[in-house]
């Protein structure tokens, strides 16, 4: 489920971006995100999977917004983000309640 509901949409559109470089507060990569990609819905929310959710493939491990701490600020391409180790989460699902991944 999404920690924020989505002010725009009825769930969040959340559209691919780019691949995403993943660290954790130590500077240590975490493998299960870094490599993968990152999504953003026009309010602003991201999202990080090693999978792909919009080609309707498992989003296995992920990251939501409130797990993000910090990012380079790139608004498309490869992204830079720094993650909470301990929210990086896991399902094998294509879909997340809240979250439509386009
Ligand atoms: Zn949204």
């Amino acid at each position: 489920m999404a920690e924020n509901p989505c002010p725009i949409y009825a769930q969040h559109q959340m559209r691919s971006q780019g691949f995403a470089s993943v660290k954790d507060e130590s500077g240590a990569k975490i493998n299960q995100l870094d490599g993968g990609g990152w999504f953003k819905c026009g309010c602003g929310e991201r999202f990080i999977s090693w999978g792909s959710p919009q080609s309707r493939l498992p989003i296995v491990y992920y990251a939501t917004e409130g797990a993000i701490v910090g990012s380079n600020g790139a608004s498309t391409g490869i992204g830079a983000f720094t993650v909470k180790r301990s929210l990086v989460r896991f399902t094998e699902s294509n879909t997340l309640p809240g979250y439509m991944f386009l």
